[in-house]
């Protein structure tokens, strides 16, 4: 017999959506992937998430919100979805030869950051290097730090990071932003910013945290050493949508297209939350807040058609 509801995906929408389900008595499978936990996983101090007024280890906060899934009932599967068909119903979803039947399924397979993959990035990942300026800017009180990219999200970050940093120098590749014109300006106006254009990060160094980089100037090819305490990486996120593509409508950058305001897909039934469909909150509260919404948008799905 098929699953009420099938979860692809464990982080704070996948997780909170099972919460959900869960006590509203759907039984709901979730197929939590290899990376369990997402990107929380590889966060370290998470002080922004309500209820901790101490803070928490990001880890931490992720087993706590899995027990209190399972708590309520969710069957968890530590496995990758390898295959969907949602081209009827009940829907199709394969973990290898593996297969679920499911009345309603949540995609909440989120999406991960886009790293520069030089040598010295993932080493110090959590000791000065970040994709999240939101997550870790307040660790950088008075220090100088460097972002990477020139679309909005660098732009977002440099002046986010301005509000701690003493100085704060974006490196971009070309000699113009991506960014919007007014976030564009108003990292050009302020005066702790600075930028380096036609400039590229060959290396991060640090012995225990991050001590500095090495430079290219992408014109020249000149390499120059730059010390800096802190290196942002904003270079943009991936959605982990690669299975779904030829099934649901995706936006240009691959994120899932949902209903305004709510959290339906383009098929009946399907149903999206977190960062696989949100590129500008990406907050594990919003992940939370959305996986409720998809929980009971599901829930009011099912028994619509019952
Ligand atoms: P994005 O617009 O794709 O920009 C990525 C930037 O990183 C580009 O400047 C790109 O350089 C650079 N880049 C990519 N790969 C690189 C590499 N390997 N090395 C060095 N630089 C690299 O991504 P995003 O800024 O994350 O924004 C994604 C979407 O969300 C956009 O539509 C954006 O408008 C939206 N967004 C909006 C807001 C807002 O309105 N408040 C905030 C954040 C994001 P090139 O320019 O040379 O390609």
């Amino acid at each position: 017999m098929a699953e009420q509801l099938v979860i692809i995906g464990s982080g704070p929408a996948g997780l909170t959506a099972a919460i959900y389900a869960a006590r509203a008595g759907l039984e709901p499978v979730m197929i939590e992937g290899m990376e369990r936990g997402g990107q929380l996983m590889i966060t370290t101090d998470v002080e922004n998430f309500p209820g901790f007024p101490d803070g928490i280890m990001g880890p931490d906060l992720m087993e706590q919100i899995r027990k209190q899934a399972e708590r309520f009932g969710t069957r968890i599967i530590t496995s990758n979805v390898t295959e969907v068909d949602f081209s009827q119903r009940p829907f199709k979803v394969w973990v290898g030869q593996d297969l679920y039947e499911a009345e309603s399924v949540v995609i909440s397979t989120g999406a991960s950051a886009r790293w520069l993959q030089v040598p010295g990035e993932s080493r110090l990942t959590g000791y000065g290097v970040s994709a999240c300026a939101t997550c870790d800017g307040f660790f950088f009180r008075d220090k100088e730090l460097i972002v990477v990219g020139g679309g909005d999200s660098a732009m977002e970050e440099a002046l986010f990071l301005t509000k701690f940093a003493s100085k704060v120098t974006v490196v971009h590749r070309r000699e113009s932003f991506r960014a919007s014109t007014i976030m564009s300006d108003r990292v050009l106006n302020h005066p702790k910013i600075e930028v380096l254009w036609d400039t590229a990060v060959e290396e991060v160094y640090g012995e225990t945290v991050v001590e500095g980089v090495n430079l290219r100037n992408t014109t020249t090819d000149e390499i120059t050493n730059f010390p800096t305490d802190g290196v942002f990486v904003a270079i943009g996120h991936i959605p982990n949508t690669k299975i779904f593509g030829d099934q649901l409508d995706l936006d240009d950058a691959g994120y899932i297209v949902t209903n305004p305001g709510e959290t339906l897909t383009s098929v009946e039934g399907v149903f999206a939350a977190g960062d696989v469909t949100d590129k500008v909150y990406r907050q594990a509260i919003t992940a939370a807040g959305i996986g409720c919404q998809a929980a009971l948008d599901a829930e009011r799905w099912l028994e619509s058609v019952h």
